[in-house]
């Protein structure tokens, strides 16, 4: 994949970029080790400062940033906006708590007596240069997330994003440099995803993050595991949206529509399989394909649009391919199944609502990452429970109910990362992030997620 923008609102290509030399990543990946030996040191409320900086460089940048996202991906100018927001957000978050999140741990256990131990403590000491594969989808989200712990906590990033969002991935590497961040802290590799193996292995690289596909988490994984190096995987997700009899069924359906079509649909905590107890089914099926298809599809720069075009060609015609096969063993279509015919130009795709999904259907197991939802009417919780994690996915999950029991259940039984319950899933900065099953492993953001890229040293004295 060329590395260029390409305004997925128009299909034209905006401007084209030569990828890094091996000799310029070669120089960056130096200056990635030559900066972690020194700036390992450096105090928290240095790294605090340089982080609040960018934050407010970045509040500054809000619509210029906004804007570039939108043109390079596709998402609203408002949702651009409020990404930017988010990110300087949990700058702010992580500048103001990582040196309480990462402090000495003293075991309170008096068995630690037993080891002969006159003290024994837990440090928290940073890894060293991490690779980053980050996706298009919140081009500046998934990196904070990412870069804002791993600096707080002394290492350094090295940026491989996705090739579609080069304008935004340059401006990150500048945004840490502008901040005061020492030269070689946070830098942009701007490389093919063919390059990423030689960078893994380099042996100055300690470790890895990915968010984007399964198969491009199960690439990196698999040679960070032959190098024996920690990764954080982030993968795709088909959250199940489970709504039972007790609940408030106007706010599940308005929440319903916000979970599903938030980024143009192309999340991967988007809620995706809307999993609807019989006694609510009609009411919620009506109430939810009605909102949806009073979306506005259009201009993302365009004040007044809900739904924008999806980021590239090849996913609209991935959406496309899940929906028409679906049609074709039997869905019903509820509302979209189709391109906007007023919308010629640029990648669009009306939002769409399924029913009658059976298991032969590809979409009941595969990822649709766009605007699509799926029905299902179950009789009962234990029913909902099974079609929920009938999926190779468990990265969150989403449910509707007023019923205590109900809620222990889904609690105890649901095989996600997150249950979020009478509301939808999002991420925060104090709550860990991250799924089980084919949706990854490791958590992002809280305590946990700045304690992945961190050698938890045993200090054991006498
Ligand atoms: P990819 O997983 O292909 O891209 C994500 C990142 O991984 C990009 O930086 C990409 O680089 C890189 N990459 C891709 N393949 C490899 C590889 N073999 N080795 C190393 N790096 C690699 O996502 P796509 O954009 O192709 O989207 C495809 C599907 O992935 C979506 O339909 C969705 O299901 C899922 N996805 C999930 C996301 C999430 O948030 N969990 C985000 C985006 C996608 P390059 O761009 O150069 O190929």
């Amino acid at each position: 994949m060329p590395i260029a923008t390409v305004n997925p609102a128009t299909g034209e290509t905006v401007r084209t970029y030569q990828p890094h030399s091996p000799e310029e990543v070669e120089r960056r990946i130096a200056a990635a080790h030559a900066t972690f030996l020194t700036y390992r040191t450096t105090p928290f409320d240095e790294r605090a400062r340089l982080m609040r900086r960018a934050a407010d460089l970045l509040d500054e940048d809000r619509d210029d940033i906004a804007r570039t996202m939108t043109v390079e991906m596709g998402k609203t100018l408002v949702a651009a906006r409020a990404e930017a927001a988010k990110c300087a957000k949990a700058m702010r978050w992580y500048a103001d708590r990582a040196e309480r999140l990462l402090a000495d741990e003293r075991p309170a256990d008096p068995d630690v007596q037993d080891s002969g131990a006159d003290s024994a403590r837990v440090v928290y000491r940073p890894l060293g240069p991490v690779l980053a594969v980050m996706p298009w989808n919140f081009p500046l989200w998934q990196v904070v997330r990412f870069a804002a712990p791993a600096l707080m906590a002394g290492n350094t990033g090295l940026l491989k994003h996705a090739s579609n969002v080069p304008q935004t991935a340059l401006y990150l590497g500048e945004l840490f440099h502008r901040s005061g961040f020492p030269e070689g802290c946070f830098q942009t590799l701007l490389i093919g995803s063919g390059q990423v193996e030689a960078v893994l292995r380099d042996p100055r690289v300690a470790a890895a993050t990915l968010t984007g596909s399964e198969p491009a988490g199960r690439s990196v994984a698999s040679i960070a595991g032959d190098e024996v190096k920690k990764t954080v995987l982030e993968l795709g997700g088909s959250d199940p949206y489970i709504v039972m009899a007790s609940a408030d069924l106007r706010r599940a359906a308005s929440t319903a529509v916000t979970a599903r079509v938030q980024n143009n649909g192309q999340s991967c905590i988007a809620a995706k399989r809307f999993i609807v107890h019989a006694d609510a089914y009609d009411s919620f099926a009506e109430d939810f394909s009605s909102r949806m298809a009073a979306l506005v599809v259009g201009d993302p720069l365009a004040d007044g649009t809900d739904v924008g075009p999806l980021a590239t060609e090849q996913g609209r015609r991935d959406v496309e391919e899940l929906v028409d096969d679906a049609v074709a063993k039997g869905a019903q279509v509820l509302c979209g199944g189709v391109r906007p015919e007023e919308l010629q130009a640029g990648w669009y795709y009306r939002p769409t609502v399924l029913a009658g999904i059976t298991p032969e259907m590809r979409i009941h197991r595969e990822e649709a990452f766009g605007p699509v939802a799926t029905l299902y009417r179950v009789a009962n919780v234990d029913e909902a429970v099974a079609v929920a994690n009938d999926t190779p996915f468990g990265l969150s999950s989403n449910v509707w109910t007023r019923d205590t029991d109900e809620v222990d259940r889904f609690v105890r039984d649901l095989q996600a990362g997150g249950v979020f319950v009478n509301g939808m899933t999002a991420s925060h900065p104090a709550l860990p992030f991250g799924g089980v099953k084919r949706s990854g492993y490791g958590r992002e953001l809280s305590g946990h997620g700045i304690k992945e890229f961190c050698n938890m040293t045993t200090v054991w004295q006498r």
